[in-house]
């Protein structure tokens, strides 16, 4: 069991350890404005290949950097690969969308993911949530 103090101590922590945060995401959006005037939301449509599943087709929503593989949304098996933005197949329809968490959410996100998104990385969801 921790003391009265200890736990304080704990809290009061936690509590400059989230404020650095919000004071990180806060430069970092400033960042983006900046950094990124050149990216054209219009034609960031990506296609991810998994070789068993085929063509995942996402949009970016928010300026800024999206990896180029992730894991396969469809099967969560292979590793699908980015086209960089080339739309290899315009029948298919986009379902996934890159996005970036808002302050609360990325208050939410894991370390890694924290890291990620404060370099201006973007994190993605299905479209239909
Ligand atoms: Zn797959």
């Amino acid at each position: 069991m921790l003391s009265k103090k200890e736990r304080n101590m704990k809290k009061k922590k936690k509590k400059s350890e989230k404020k650095d945060l919000k004071t990180q995401y806060q430069g970092l959006i400033e960042r983006i404005q900046n950094n990124y005037t050149e990216v054209n939301l219009e034609n960031r449509t990506n296609c991810y290949i998994c070789p068993t599943c085929g063509i995942t087709k996402t949009k970016d929503i928010d300026k800024g950097v999206t990896p180029m593989v992730i894991m396969c949304p469809k099967c969560n098996k292979n590793f699908a690969k980015s086209t960089f933005y080339i739309d290899i197949d315009s029948s298919i329809p986009v379902t996934h969308e890159w996005y970036r968490p808002s302050l609360d959410e990325f208050l939410k996100l894991d370390r890694d993911m924290q890291e990620h998104v404060l370099k201006g990385g973007l994190d993605y969801r299905s479209r239909s949530e």
